[in-house]
């Protein structure tokens, strides 16, 4: 189950307005932007209302963020296992090359070294496709060379030029290494996966028939098998070596514990010291059970204003779904806009009664649905520098079933990317006319930022699967089917008039903000993140994609969506937004039914037919257009820098901001004070 909600959808994102502002006073001319490279913008971001919470609060936040720092290495070597050798090489360079630092192979070094910061190696953080430097191999071989080999990531015994010929072919062999996470149907997912979940030379079907025997169906409470280890051959035997203290990564897990030992003193109260002290107990054993435990603790814990994530959570890198990235992220409750919030929480079995779905796949109580807004204090690993907008934890089905599941929007976060769009050009390019322009300079940051919350608070946890029916049953379209399953049923009652009798929605027009930037971003501009002549590969592009196109020709007849040619460009045209609420009903219904039954075959069939496949002669004029506006088509993130200020006896008297670190600084930093990993693990 995937639960993390990323920025996708450029185009509802590009206008802000003054919807999503009732926070604490800004900073007068903060600069977002910080840095440009590749595809690559590079934003930072506020924390309102840190300066509100109590000391005590403030040090918890503190503890937590270097908690969340401390794990910086790990999602590298998950990635590849060879990408901390690269990081640590580039970096020797960067900062001792005594050459000419202005020359362009330079300045290639430098961008490749940016995008390896930005991919957490040396694949592109959203194509997972291998990226290769401008400069050439023999640059890398001449500026290796030129500095003090004591610099260098070097292997015991091991040369430079020793070095350099084990990393040359990484780093610029497109063949080697060419993917991260493959999703391609009909390979060996395992073998032809990039990353270091398995051990070299484990296939699919090894993997399958090993975890297959740990499945127990009877099992109403299984853990996350596989979650926290990899998998390995050791004399011909499987074996898991998992991640905890004393096993694998355990130098900066190691690090992790010391920190929540010291978050858990200043807790807000004993649930949460219990939900820390039950994350400790698990990095210490890595027992599974533990994780259900901290996972149970974590979700009913819904009194502190401070929360955060911080371990092996998602399953987006396994193309199996089983072995979770590391992560954390350290946020405390923007309280002013969770009652937005609190409002669909509080509606959620009315959402559930209500939805088009056949009543058999309906969840007859919505349990424990809570939902929040948070102010991001602190992003690391896998929400690091690329970052989510929304998350909705914990994964584990029958926990979800049993004590729900919490979901926050992360609006510090979509309001830095609001703040960076203005006046772009994006809209002006792409939409049909000022009525569309308009009604997202109105409402689309709001339409937006609700759509978010219905996607996670409701979406994800609505329907049941049926008794028996596997809930990995749909494999490598689990994670597409699940995506367009949250997101059809926020669209779905974007739409409906509850939306402005709860006052979630000031306008009944509103909500048609939402459905044409979906629309044009599904059929069209979301395509400026794809290659040329690449399909598309992302669960939430191809969920989108399928959305998307499946509305146009299921309405094609009636003219609900049209693609019309003006001045010799493309533009997607919705003539009844009525119509397409009622269309998003039915693949709602549909997908829940493909969900809840388990129906690999007609899941499969959807997301091939609609999701994968893109319009080369309209791709080629999007990149075109869009190539004209100068934009970066994705964003990451810089964090903020947070001092403990002391007195003379050396207590603690505040925790201050600022945001003034730039991008290359804050990553040569993190490798210097939170590189605990070995180059090679
Ligand atoms: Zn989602």
């Amino acid at each position: 189950m995937m639960k993390k909600l990323t920025l996708i959808c450029m185009t509802s994102m590009l206008l802000a307005s003054g919807a999503s502002e009732a926070t604490t006073p800004k900073i007068k001319e903060f600069k977002y932007s910080v840095d440009k490279f590749a595809d690559i913008e590079i934003l930072r971001y506020q924390v309102p209302g840190f300066e509100n919470l109590s000391l005590k609060q403030k040090e918890l936040v503190y503890y937590l963020n270097q908690a969340a720092l401390e794990g910086s290495d790990i999602l590298y070597d998950q990635n590849n296992k060879y990408n901390l050798c690269i990081r640590r090489t580039l970096e020797a360079v960067y900062e001792n090359y005594k050459g000419d630092r202005k020359s362009a192979e330079f300045e290639h070094l430098t961008t490749y070294l940016k995008r390896v910061w930005m991919g957490t190696g040396i694949h592109h953080h959203y194509s997972e496709d291998k990226f290769i430097p401008e400069f050439s191999a023999a640059y890398f071989a001449q500026v290796v060379k030129s500095i003090d080999a004591s610099k260098l990531p070097l292997s015991t015994g091991e040369t430079a030029d020793a070095l350099i010929t084990k990393l040359t072919p990484i780093i610029f062999d497109s063949t080697i290494y060419p993917k991260r996470t493959n999703q391609t149907e009909g390979v060996d997912l395992i073998k032809t996966s990039a990353n270091n979940y398995y051990g070299d030379s484990i296939s699919q079907a090894e993997v399958e028939a090993f975890y297959g025997k740990m499945k127990n169906p009877n099992d109403k409470e299984p853990v996350s098998f596989g979650l926290n280890s990899k998998l390995v051959k050791e004399n011909g035997v499987l074996v898991e070596k998992t991640y905890k203290v004393g096993g694998l990564y355990s130098a900066a897990i190691v690090k992790i514990v010391d920190w929540l030992e010291k978050a858990a003193t200043v807790a807000e109260n004993d649930k949460q010291k219990a939900v820390i002290n039950t994350l400790i107990d698990f990095y210490k054993t890595g027992n599974l059970k533990t994780y259900d435990d901290y996972s149970i603790k974590w979700v009913r814990d819904l009194d502190s204003q401070i929360d955060f994530v911080n371990g092996f959570t998602e399953t987006y890198g396994d193309p199996l779904g089983m072995k979770a990235s590391w992560e954390s992220i350290v946020n405390f409750k923007n309280i002013e806009a969770t009652k937005r919030t609190e409002i669909i929480s509080s509606n959620a079995q009315w959402f559930e009664d209500h939805s088009p779905i056949d009543p058999q796949f309906k969840k007859e109580k919505v349990k424990g649905v809570s939902a929040k807004v948070i102010t991001v204090s602190m992003l690391a690993g896998d929400c690091y520098p690329p970052t989510p907008i929304g998350i909705n934890l914990p994964n584990s089905n029958w926990i979800r079933h049993e004590y729900g599941s919490k979901s926050v929007t992360i609006e510090n976060i979509t309001e830095a990317y609001d703040k960076a769009s203005l006046g772009n050009g994006f809209n002006e390019e792409f939409m049909w006319s000022d009525v569309e322009r308009n009604r997202a300079k109105d409402f689309a940051s709001l339409t937006n930022n609700l759509h978010t919350d219905l996607h996670e608070c409701l979406g994800h946890g609505s329907g049941k699967l049926l008794p028996g029916v596997d809930p990995d049953a749909l494999k490598a379209y689990g994670s597409c089917i699940e995506e367009a399953r949250a997101d059809l049923f926020g669209l779905y009652y974007m739409g409906d008039p509850k939306m402005t009798e709860l006052g979630l929605l000031p306008d009944k027009d509103a909500y048609k903000a939402e459905y044409y930037s979906y629309i044009m971003n599904g059929l069209m501009t979301q395509l400026t993140r794809i290659q040329p002549d690449k399909n598309i590969e992302e669960a939430h592009m191809r969920n989108r994609q399928l959305i998307a196109s499946w509305a146009y020709e299921k309405g094609k007849a009636d003219r609900v969506i049209e693609m019309v040619e003006r001045d010799g460009k493309t533009y997607v045209k919705v003539n009844d937004y009525e119509k397409l609420r009622t269309l998003f009903g039915q693949l709602l219904a549909e997908i829940q039914r493909i969900k809840s039954t388990g129906d690999f075959e007609a899941g499969k069939n959807l997301v091939e037919a609609y999701g994968v496949k893109v319009n080369q002669p309209l791709h080629n004029e999007v990149l075109a257009r869009y190539k004209k506006l100068n934009l970066a088509p994705y964003r990451g993130f810089v964090n903020p820098v947070y001092t403990l200020v002391k007195n003379a006896a050396g207590e603690i008297t505040d925790v201050t901001i600022s945001y003034n670190e730039n991008y290359v600084d804050q990553h040569l930093r993190y490798s210097k004070e939170y590189s605990n990993l070995p180059t090679f693990n």
